[in-house]
């Protein structure tokens, strides 16, 4: 075993600056670390959409961060030091992260609903992340991966785990399902909606790439929302009854408005997505009177929905190698973040070592 005592050199993704952009600079990291802390030496890592918001420095990022923050949460990687309290993990486990650190002592966390707690950081936002050689987390955080797997898909169990959350939350066994978004994590949830057994899974997307994308992982209808009139679609591939199950990736007002009116009466709306403005609803008729439900996802449940992305991974049920359309080193991360931009990719994936 190999003991770190020193601090340890690194190449690590940092925002520095007010600006758009990343830095890719030299780093050191102590391998000090708490007693409930372990150090992972991180062999993949993914690009979020709250990374593309760091990147481009928007309203969100200038109010949230304080700078210089090394970014990213999104990783596997292998254990290679442990606090001296630590017992959950061990040496060389590969490891993710559950992203959000919360408190355990919370009202929230005390009912085992962690996943909104009200003292919630997030790595790589709230504390340095793992867009680097080597990154530091509380060992409550890490979740262990099965060595087998490849670690190309053990990098995205976080968001999948989002897309999971979503999915998963009303009963869709046999269902109409619309996926409402598909951003990479909409297109896991479309790939998660296949998986467990949906009926039908309708697509909505703007752009055609990713409607593309959804059609290749099985979506049974897919949708142009800027060409076709959604309601009258869905309700065509419905029998006119409308979806069971709406899953709300897009955050876009339109989409959510017009979920209100194709979703069926009794139907379940989980929502994922995030609107940069309030939205109009008729709440009488399309909630009270058609008895809906609402669900607002947050993150992922601890770890409910983790052992679920594990299932769905451990057993090959995914295709996430037709989800992860593209890979960079990290050096070419400002690259990375102008594809997202573009929008013409699923999930992009980057290696620390080149
Ligand atoms: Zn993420
Ligand atoms: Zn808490």
């Amino acid at each position: 075993m190999t003991e770190f005592t020193n601090d340890l050199e690194m190449m690590a993704v940092v925002k520095d600056k007010p600006e758009v952009g990343f830095s890719y600079v030299k780093k050191s990291i102590s391998t000090d670390l708490l007693p409930d802390e372990v150090l992972i030496k991180v062999n993949t890592v993914s690009f979020c959409g709250t990374d593309l918001h760091i990147y481009k420095y928007d309203n969100w990022a200038k109010n949230r961060l304080k700078l210089p923050l090394t970014v990213g949460h999104e990783f596997s990687g292998e254990i290679i030091k442990i606090g001296k309290d630590v017992t959950r993990v061990k040496l060389h486990d590969i490891v993710s992260a559950e992203t959000h650190i919360i408190c355990n002592e919370c009202e929230f966390c005390l009912r085992g609903e962690g996943h909104i707690c009200e003292n919630t950081k997030i790595i790589g936002v709230d504390t340095d992340g793992c867009f680097a050689e080597y990154v530091k987390i509380p060992a409550q955080n890490c979740f262990v991966s099965d060595k087998k797997n490849n670690p190309l898909h053990l990098s995205v169990q976080e968001p999948l785990g989002n897309a999971v959350h979503t999915v998963c939350h009303f009963d869709i066994e046999n269902k109409d399902v619309v996926i409402c978004g598909c951003g990479p994590i909409g297109l896991m949830g479309v790939d998660v909606a296949k998986a467990c057994k949906a009926k039908k899974v309708i697509a909505i997307e703007v752009n055609e790439y990713r409607r593309k994308l959804a059609k290749e992982l099985g979506a049974d209808y897919v949708i142009n929302p800027v060409e076709e009139n959604v309601e009258e679609k869905v309700r065509e591939y419905t029998n006119q009854r409308g979806a069971d199950v709406v899953c709300e990736f897009s955050g876009n007002k339109y989409a959510i408005q017009s979920a209100f009116k194709y979703i069926k009466a009794g139907g379940g709306l989980s929502m994922l997505g995030l609107p940069s403005e309030d939205i109009t609803i008729n709440v009488a008729d399309d909630i009270v009177f058609k008895g809906i439900h609402i669900y607002g996802v947050v993150g992922r449940r601890i770890y409910d929905t983790w052992y679920k992305v594990k299932e769905l991974i451990d057993n090959d049920l995914l295709h996430l190698d037709k989800v992860i359309t593209h890979q960079f080193p990290l050096s070419k991360i400002n690259e990375a973040a102008e594809v997202m931009n573009n929008k013409d990719c699923g999930k992009i994936i980057l290696f620390p070592k080149e």
